[in-house]
Order: structure tokens, then C-alpha cells, then sequence
């Protein structure tokens, strides 16, 4: 374990322009995350690039994100969710380690018949391939830029006391932490969450995701592959060169075997899915593993707390779309936290958490329940139901307007329902 690192506001330094925070502890900020994952410390740098000061807390030693086998995960993210980071200067630190996506193939079995979206419809990439482990090191890279941001990791919450005028954290090497509002953005086992005994509805698939890198022969051109497969979608994701990112989904209790397979076997396995449109494919580096659930928090909010990203919703990868989610949960509850500290306002006051709530649940639901159909009905073999979405597939690809409806809505810019916050636009806050 490396040395914690800490920096920023001391205990002693001057609060912070929303007015002072009361009680005695190490460290003292207007937000206190707990979780620096990709929401978190993207919530983080939103916030202190404006002033507002954050402590983040995580778990995760920084020095095992830049190892290569730190999490295995691409996330494609979505052209509005590209906006944000770009805006908030994290895009730029990637360094252009990034892959647009020019082209979606949505394929339902052996069906002849599939869905494909391609970049002259969407005027330009529909989103971007992304290694997560690259992500978490430029939102470390940034925090370290920001003057009011303070990280505190490797350390754990351990203790989380709320009262009427602030929060007080308490770590596991003893450090204290106070501040006006909390964040939960510790992922789906949320202890923010549980503090405040927030229940959560969950629905299990019986499925988990084997994710691996592959090299192959020939390039994919940008474009991403969804095959669904009885026991689950298989997706061909686009990585820079000439590799692809692999989510391969299969019965839970199939998975344990796959992955213990020696190289030739698993090799096998692995091209009797993938196909040959790439010519020869292997794969490079570890095989993970994520065991796939659907999770919905009853509350997003409670007195002086807002949880976000995985933490107050956790879906199904089969759209790609949970961290993006979570980033409208930032880019919704930065907004609101920078307005009111210029104004000189409670960053915890319940009127701004309520809006917070309202804003976002409603949506997370229903991509949820999109995922949650998508799922349902793609992951069976049963005779009728195959032949409909078959049919409806081929029925989509052919109307044009129903087809660029859903695209947008990937991409994260369709317009529906209140204006999208000023980040997913790409306007500074
Ligand atoms: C196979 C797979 C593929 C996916 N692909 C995509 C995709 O293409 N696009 C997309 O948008 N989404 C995708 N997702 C979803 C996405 O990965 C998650 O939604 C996202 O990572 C959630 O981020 P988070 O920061 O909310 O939570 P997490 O990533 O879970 O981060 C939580 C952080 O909190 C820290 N923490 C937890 N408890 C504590 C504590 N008590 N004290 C201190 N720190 C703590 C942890 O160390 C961690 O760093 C995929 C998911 C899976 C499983």
C-alpha cells in the first residue's frame, strides 16, 4: 500500500464561501464523495474546477489503477457524456487514447436480419471506446491539478454522522472529514446508502460478463458489434489499432468453467462466438469477470445526502449505458452545487437535493426498465418470442425515423423532457 495521499484544505484553512462548516475534523470541505470511481471523481473535478471544495475518499490504491490489469473494462461513452468530460478537462488528459464508434451492428442469433446504425446518420461518431483504467488515472491526474480538491486514497469510510448543519466522516486510518453534503458514489454496495437506510430493489439475471481484450487481423473500421446469443448479448467493441474489447455474457454458473479454461479450449470457445469478419482473432491480457444484476435505490436523497452513479442505479451492460447514466447524474447535481455556491446557498439545503432527486430518478428508471426488456427479451431461445424480435428488428432498420429516435437517445442527444444540463451540452458551468 502507497502512503495516503492528501492534499488540500487542512484543518484550520478558511471554509469555504457557503458559509462555515461547524465542528472540528482533519479535513474540511463543502462536498464530501465518498467513491472516486468514474462518477465520483468525475463529480469531483466538476465541482472543485469551479471552487467548490471537495475531500473524494476511495477505497482503491492509486498506484494499482495504472497497472494493466487494473479493472479490464471499456466503456463506450455516449457524445453528450464525451461533452461533459471534454468540458470539465479530462478528455483532453486521455491523450487521444480514445476510439470513436462510426458504426453499430445490432445481430440477433444466426437472424440474416439486423439492426445498423451508421456514422453518415448520426453526422459524426455516435460515442466513443474508452478504457476505464485510462479514465480513473486522468480524473487522478486532474484532481491533482485542482486546488480545491482533496483525495484522500487509499482510505475507507468506516463511520458517516449526519446532522442538522453538516456530515462527518470518519476513515479507517482515524482521519475525520466534515463537510455540509455527502455523495454516495460508491458503487452498488453503497455504504453511503446503507447509512441512511436507503432499500434497493434488485432483480438477478443469472448472468455474468466475461470481458477480455482480443487482437485481430484485420481493423473494425469503428464498428461496434451486439450479437445476442441465447445466453446472453456478445459485444464486439472497438479499441485503438487493431484490437476490440469483448463483453460476453453467459449463465452465471457456465462462467467459473470458461474462464479456468486452458488457452487452446478457451481460444476455441472464444471463435466459435467472435466469427471470422476480423480474419484471425486472440486474446491479450487477463479475462475478468462481472456478474450482472439490475439495482434501483428507493431514494436518491436523504437529509444532507445524494447518492449517484452505480450507488443509486446499477444496470445491465447490454446498452452500454450505466456510466453514462451517472454522468447525467453529475452533470444534473454539479450544475446545482456551483449555482449554489455562487449564490452563497446550502449545498445541502433539501429544496436543491429534492431537484436533484426529481431530475434524475425518473430517467434512471426508465433506462432501467429499457435494459431490463432489452435483457428479458433478447437472452431466450423461445420459438415466438425469437421470430418477433426478429421481425423487429428488421422492422426498425427500415424506418428510418423510429431508428435515428433511438440513436439519438444513445448518444445522449435526444431532446425530450426538460433541457439537458449545461455539461451534457458542453457549456462551462
Ligand atoms: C461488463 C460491464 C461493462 C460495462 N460497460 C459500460 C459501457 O460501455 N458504458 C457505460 O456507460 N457503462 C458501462 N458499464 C457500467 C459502468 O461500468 C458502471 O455504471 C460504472 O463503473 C459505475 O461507476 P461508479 O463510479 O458509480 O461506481 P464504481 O465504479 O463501483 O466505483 C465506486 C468507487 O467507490 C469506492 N468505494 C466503495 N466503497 C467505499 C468506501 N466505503 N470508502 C471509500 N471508497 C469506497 C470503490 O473503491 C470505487 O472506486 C459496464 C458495466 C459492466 C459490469
Amino acid at each position: 500500500m502507497s502512503e495516503p495521499l492528501l492534499r488540500g484544505l487542512a484543518a484550520g484553512d478558511p471554509p469555504s464561501a457557503t458559509g462555515p462548516v461547524t465542528g472540528s475534523a482533519d479535513k474540511v470541505a463543502d462536498v464530501l464523495i465518498v467513491g472516486g470511481g468514474l462518477v465520483g471523481g468525475t463529480l469531483a473535478c466538476a465541482l472543485a474546477e469551479k471552487g467548490v471544495s471537495v475531500v473524494v475518499i476511495d477505497g482503491e490504491d492509486p498506484e494499482a489503477l495504472l497497472a494493466a490489469g487494473y479493472d479490464g473494462r471499456c466503456s463506450a461513452i455516449a457524445l453528450a457524456c464525451q461533452r461533459l468530460l471534454a468540458t470539465i478537462g479530462l478528455w483532453d488528459l486521455l491523450g487521444g487514447e480514445s476510439q470513436p464508434i462510426l458504426d453499430i451492428r445490432v445481430v440477433d442469433g444466426g437472424s440474416p436480419l439486423f439492426l445498423h446504425y451508421a456514422q453518415a446518420e448520426a453526422q459524426g461518431p455516435m460515442g466513443y471506446m474508452v478504457e476505464n483504467r485510462l479514465l480513473r488515472q486522468a480524473i487522478l491526474t486532474r484532481l491533482g491539478r485542482l486546488p480545491a480538491a482533496t483525495l484522500l486514497a487509499p482510505a475507507r469510510m468506516t463511520a458517516l454522522r449526519r446532522d442538522l448543519d453538516g456530515v462527518s466522516a470518519t476513515l479507517s486510518d482515524g482521519q475525520t472529514v466534515r463537510a455540509r453534503l455527502v455523495v454516495g458514489a460508491d458503487g452498488r454496495r453503497s455504504q453511503v446508502r446503507e447509512s441512511a437506510g436507503i432499500g434497493i430493489r434488485t432483480l438477478g439475471y443469472g448472468q455474468t460478463a466475461i470481458v477480455l481484450t482480443v487482437e485481430h487481423e484485420r481493423p473494425h473500421r469503428g464498428c461496434a458489434v451486439e450479437h445476442f446469443l441465447p445466453a446472453g448479448p456478445f459485444a464486439i467493441l472497438p479499441m485503438p489499432g487493431n484490437r476490440s474489447s469483448l463483453v460476453w455474457t453467459e449463465r452465471s454458473d457456465l462462467v467459473s468453467g470458461l474462464l479456468a479454461l486452458p488457452a487452446e479450449r478457451f481460444q476455441a470457445e472464444l471463435e466459435r462466438r467472435f466469427g471470422d469478419h476480423l480474419g484471425w482473432v486472440r486474446p491479450v491480457g487477463p479475462r475478468f469477470s462481472y456478474p450482472l444484476t439490475l439495482q434501483a435505490a428507493n431514494r436518491y436523497v436523504d437529509r444532507r445526502l445524494a447518492l449517484v452513479g452505480d450507488a443509486a442505479h446499477g444496470m445491465h451492460p447490454v446498452a452500454g449505458q450505466g456510466m453514462n447514466y451517472g454522468l447525467r447524474d453529475v452533470a444534473v447535481l454539479a450544475e446545482r452545487l456551483v449555482v449554489a455556491q455562487r449564490l452563497g446557498l446550502d449545498p445541502g439545503a433539501p429544496a436543491l437535493l429534492a431537484e436533484y432527486e426529481a431530475l434524475r430518478r425518473p430517467d434512471n428508471l426508465l433506462m432501467l426498465a429499457i435494459t431490463d426488456a432489452l435483457v428479458r427479451l433478447f437472452s431466450n431461445d423461445i420459438a415466438p418470442v425469437a421470430l418477433a424480435r426478429r421481425l423487429g428488428i428488421g422492422a426498425v432498420e427500415r424506418m428510418g425515423p423510429l431508428k435515428r429516435l433511438f440513436m439519438r437517445h444513445a448518444m445522449g442527444t435526444l431532446k425530450l423532457g426538460p433541457p439537458p444540463p449545461r455539461l451534457m451540452r458542453g457549456v462551462p458551468l
